[in-house]
Parts: structure tokens; C-alpha cells; sequence
């Protein structure tokens, strides 16, 4: 019988494990950390996410940081034939290094099985937990589960079936070959595209290409579109070399967020936890995990309370962040603000 078990191997679950120190803990996590196996991610760090990790106590080692570190964001507003330059603190990450140096801090009392979860079920003795370890079904006793598993998270699926995010989108990732420098980063806002944006960001011998779609978007024929509208403005790139792609949600209603009850918790994006202007997601999962981990150490029968509190602050952040979402997203707004010259960089 574990005391918990948590569901995922990304920021959330593993500083939870991490936090954890006098439980015994399994981690179910379906990627194969032995080979690359990244989820599809910006891998940019904002300076809430740093200072957070500085606050635990946790410095980033260098393999897990990427060339270049531009501070330049260019915003090509394709829909007022804009484009501006801010500068934007970012650390520049290799996110599957940074999901394995994470998933290394945590201690003894935690055990990771390469394994994907499946459902859970009440049963006399505790929680029953089933998943897939080489093809072969199997269970768990426990007394907590945490879903740490992301936007398309199957904890809240299979457990809270009405718990459906109002939002989702498609988010779809090209590299390809840099074959020059580029010292900035990039964002893109075409209405052509999506009613989010698109990104580029440099890393060390390649250019990530990325946009969010709408679930049900031709997300090919856009891609294919953003590669045009990017090389037409001057950003030189050579042959794709790999894709990647994730659910990514965006929270615009209260009943998104959803921490779980009885002795079920949802942490990270899988609780509805990511910036709706933005999709910075990871400062979210650090937050929230550490929340957790607290109201649980300090009473492991009632955390939902504390946890539930934390919940609505975090509401308040991110109700905010999609008020900042809708000047960001709404083409005249948008044009105006980036006509005021207000942040930009001068010269550039
Ligand atoms: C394309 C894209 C770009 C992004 N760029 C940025 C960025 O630059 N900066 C930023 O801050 N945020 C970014 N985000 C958001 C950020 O990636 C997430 O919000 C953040 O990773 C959430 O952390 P998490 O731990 O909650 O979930 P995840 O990081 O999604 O981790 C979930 C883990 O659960 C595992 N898992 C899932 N299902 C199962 C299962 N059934 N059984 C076992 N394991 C399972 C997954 O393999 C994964 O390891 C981006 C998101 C996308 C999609």
C-alpha cells in the first residue's frame, strides 16, 4: 500500500514527489526517460518560474539550459501588418532535461514505474489504482492519487467525467535546421491561423516552429501557413527534422480549475492550472505542487481545504491573465497598444 501515488512525471508530479519526504510514494509515468522522449513545449522559463525555482531551493544545472538566450520577443501582428520588439526575461530550457533533472531530486521514499495509468476505483482498503506496465494490466492500493498529468490528463477523465475543460487546443511543434543565427524569439498573431498564436524559438542547432489550433483545426495546412508567412519575413530556417504535439487548455471559466475531491487531487495543467494569455504553464505546476505537498503533510486526511484555498487564489491570477488575454487577442486592441510604442525596444 503506497500512501500515494501520483500520475505523471512533469513539473507538478515530480516537485509533489520531490516535497513529499515522509510518505511512500510511486510515480506511474508513461515516457521512457532512459531516450529522449520530451514533451512538446516552448521550454521558456518567465521570471515568475525562476524566481519560484530560486524560492525552492532549486538552481538550473547547464545542461539543461539552451543557446541562445535572447531577450527579444519580435510580435509580428499579422492582422494590423505590425511587428514589434519587447524584451522578455526568458530562460531558454531544453525541456525534457529539465523534466529529467526534476524527476532526479526526488528521494528514497519514491518509486517510479514506467507505466500508464488506467482508471481508479474505491475499494474497502483504500484507492485501487490500474495501469499498463509492459503491456500487462495491473493495481495499486493507496490511500491519495494525484493527477499530475497534464492538459489531457486522464485522471480527471476517467474520475471526473464532467469535469470537461472548456477550451482545449491542438498545439503542434516543427523543428527544423537552423542554418543561420537568430537572436530573438518570435510570437505571431494571425487571425488566418488560430484565435491564439504561433511562436518561434531558437535552441542551440535548431528553430522550433510552434502554434496552438482550436480542436478540429486543419492544424497541417496552418502549420504550412506559418512556415510561408515566417520565411516571407525574412526568418531563415532549413529542412524539418521532427514534429511534436500536445493537448494545451485554456481555463476561461471557474468550474476549469478543479483540484479533485475525497482522496483524488488534481495538480498542474491537469487541474485546469496554465495562463490563458499565454500558455505558460510551469510556474502553475511548480505552484500548485508545492501548495499541495504542504496541505498534505499537514494533514493528509483534510488537504482539500487548504489545497481548495489556494485554488481560488490561483483563479484570481488567472482571470486577470485572460482580462491581459483579451487586449492581447482582440485585433484593434492589440494594434493599438503596439502603435503606443509602450515597452517596445527603441531601435530595433
Ligand atoms: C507546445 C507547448 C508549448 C509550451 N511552452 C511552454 C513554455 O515555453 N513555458 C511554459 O511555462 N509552459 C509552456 N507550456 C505549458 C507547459 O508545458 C505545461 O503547462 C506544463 O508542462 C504542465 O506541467 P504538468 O506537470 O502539469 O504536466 P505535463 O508537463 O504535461 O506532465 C504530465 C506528465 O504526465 C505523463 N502522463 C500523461 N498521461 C499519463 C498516463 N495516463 N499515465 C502515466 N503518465 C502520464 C506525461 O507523459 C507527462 O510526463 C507549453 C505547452 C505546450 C503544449
Amino acid at each position: 500500500m503506497y500512501d500515494l501515488v501520483i500520475v505523471g512525471a512533469g513539473p507538478a508530479g515530480s516537485n509533489l514527489a520531490r516535497l513529499i519526504k515522509d510518505k511512500k510514494v510511486l510515480i506511474l509515468e508513461r515516457r521512457d526517460f532512459s531516450k529522449v522522449d520530451g514533451k512538446s513545449c516552448g521550454g521558456l522559463l518567465n521570471e515568475d518560474t525562476k524566481l519560484f525555482l530560486s524560492r525552492l531551493g532549486i538552481s538550473i544545472p547547464k545542461e539543461v539550459v539552451k543557446a541562445p538566450q535572447t531577450q527579444i520577443l519580435k510580435a509580428y501582428d499579422m492582422d494590423n501588418s505590425l511587428l514589434a520588439s519587447y524584451r522578455k526575461d526568458y530562460l531558454n530550457i531544453d525541456r525534457f532535461e529539465f523534466d529529467k533533472y526534476m524527476l532526479g531530486l526526488v528521494g528514497d521514499n519514491v518509486e517510479v514505474k514506467r507505466a500508464s495509468f488506467q482508471d481508479a476505483r474505491y475499494s474497502s482498503r483504500g484507492l485501487v489504482v490500474s495501469y499498463l506496465e509492459d503491456g500487462e494490466e495491473k493495481e495499486v492500493e493507496c490511500k491519495i492519487l494525484v493527477g499530475a498529468d497534464g492538459g489531457a490528463s486522464k485522471v480527471r477523465k476517467e474520475v471526473f467525467p464532467e469535469k470537461k475543460f472548456s477550451r482545449r487546443y491542438l498545439a503542434v511543434q516543427y523543428d527544423f535546421e537552423k542554418i543561420e543565427d537568430v537572436p530573438y524569439m518570435g510570437a505571431v498573431f494571425s487571425k488566418e491561423l488560430t484565435d491564439y498564436y504561433s511562436w518561434f524559438i531558437p535552441k542551440d542547432e535548431s528553430i522550433i516552429i510552434g502554434g496552438a489550433f482550436p480542436e478540429g483545426s486543419n492544424v497541417k495546412s496552418k502549420m504550412e501557413l506559418l512556415t510561408l508567412m515566417l520565411r516571407a519575413r525574412g526568418l531563415v530556417f532549413g529542412e524539418k527534422v521532427s514534429s511534436s504535439g500536445a493537448i494545451l487548455i485554456r481555463p476561461s471559466v471557474r468550474s476549469d480549475l478543479f483540484g479533485g475531491e475525497s482522496s483524488i487531487a488534481l495538480v498542474g495543467e491537469s487541474a485546469g492550472l496554465i495562463s490563458p494569455s499565454s500558455s505558460e504553464g510551469i510556474s502553475f505546476a511548480l505552484k500548485s505542487s508545492t501548495a499541495l505537498a504542504k496541505a498534505i503533510s499537514n494533514n493528509e486526511n483534510f488537504f482539500f481545504e487548504a489545497y481548495g484555498k489556494f485554488l481560488n487564489k490561483e483563479w484570481r491570477r488567472i482571470f486577470l491573465k485572460g482580462l491581459k488575454g483579451n487586449l492581447i487577442y482582440s485585433k484593434g486592441l492589440r494594434g493599438a497598444f503596439m502603435k503606443t510604442g509602450l515597452l517596445k525596444i527603441e531601435g530595433i
